[in-house]
């Protein structure tokens, strides 16, 4: 266990971070090697550090999971190690004609970290394809299987959310067929395969990569975290109220509830002339208000700043409370 370790390199905010105590985790059986008495909050998983913003000092132990891809097919299910690449998961699938992941692809990360927010895009989540979670419960030093029932899959969350378990994500076993139908239901994925009459899994991949190369920044190139809040979801009662105000303002279903809508937080932030905005190094994109970006040296508070003046102006403009979807350690 190495002490003082800078994090900088490893979250795609680049902000300055340094960890007290740091393990690498490269297999099973390093897991295996994790203190036992440590409780949860002295412990903080960082993989890809994709979805983190991360303080200046983390007071904890962490456990680095380290990039390693591990594929295999058993009992008729995709099992990854939790150090894969997504986004090479995805590619594999795709050689392999195995079709479910298609609309993921180039979603920064690993495969471990895909449960925990339950990753989607494109009208697709991880939730539609996933039959278990294996964890490693480091006090107990076990293995166990949540099936997908188990793991409370909703819109960007899952039990593995609320990080008040002892457990690492150490496998997923996802149920990739070769007869699944594509879905390209989501508009701007169909307009942009528009001229294929019959896509394959590929050109469904290849499709979201070139949208989401248009729309978000490379982080290697721009640092930033992806979208840095949740689509919110409002009652009706509001979203009546607001429609009637701001008729312009964007409204979706959700499958099953009538009592509550889905809006675009990139809409309302916008709306408050967010998008492109700059203090310092600390900004939102400007070609989509939802992403938070590093234009340098912006530091840990620098980001967070923006952020609370970001919810401040959403929450006195429209009485909607943003929540972030990246976490904050
Ligand atoms: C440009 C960009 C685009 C993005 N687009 C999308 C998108 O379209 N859809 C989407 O859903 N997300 C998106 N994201 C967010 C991010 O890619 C995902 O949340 C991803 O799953 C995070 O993976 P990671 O390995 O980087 O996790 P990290 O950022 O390292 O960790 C994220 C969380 O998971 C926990 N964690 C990680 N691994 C494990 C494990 N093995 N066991 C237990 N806990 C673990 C961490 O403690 C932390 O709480 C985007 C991010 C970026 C930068």
């Amino acid at each position: 266990m190495d002490p003082q370790h800078n994090l900088k390199k490893y979250n795609t905010l680049a902000v300055d971070s340094v960890c007290e105590r740091y393990l690498s985790i490269n297999s099973l059986s390093d897991l295996e090697t994790l203190p036992k008495n440590l409780k949860v909050s002295d412990m903080l998983v960082l993989a890809g550090g994709s979805n983190l913003l991360l303080s200046p000092q983390i007071n904890r132990l962490v456990a680095h999971i380290q990039p390693r891809n591990h594929i295999q097919i058993v009992d008729n299910l995709v099992v990854a190690w939790a150090g894969t690449s997504w986004h090479e998961l995805v590619v594999w699938a795709i050689s392999h004609k195995l079709g479910g992941i298609e609309n993921l692809a180039l979603i920064p990360g690993t495969v471990g970290a895909a449960p925990i927010q339950n990753i989607g895009a494109y009208g697709v989540e991880l939730k539609d394809v996933l039959v278990w979670v294996e964890i490693y419960n480091w006090q107990t030093g076990g293995y166990h299987r949540l099936s997908n029932e188990e793991c409370h899959f909703s819109y960007r969350h899952s039990i593995f959310r609320y990080h008040d378990q002892p457990w690492v994500i150490s496998r997923v076993g996802l149920d990739l067929r070769p007869n699944r139908p594509i879905n390209i239901s989501y508009p701007a994925l169909s307009q942009h395969l528009a001229d294929i009459s019959d896509p394959s899994y590929a050109d469904v991949a290849k499709a979201v990569t070139e949208i989401r190369q248009s729309k978000l920044p490379n982080p290697q190139q721009l640092p930033n975290a992806g979208s840095f809040f949740k689509n919110p979801i409002i009652e009706r009662d509001l979203a009546d109220k607001l429609q009637k105000k701001f008729k312009k303002m964007p409204f979706f279903p959700i499958p099953g509830k009538s009592d509550i809508l889905k809006t675009s937080a990139a809409w309302l932030l916008e709306k408050c002339h967010f998008k492109g905005k700059r203090i310092g190094d600390a900004g939102f994109y400007h070609k989509h208000a939802l992403i938070l970006v590093n234009h340098g040296q912006a530091t840990h508070d620098d980001l967070l700043a923006l952020v609370h003046s970001a919810k401040k102006a959403v929450k006195s403009r429209f009485g909607i409370t943003l929540e972030e979807e990246v976490r904050i350690v």
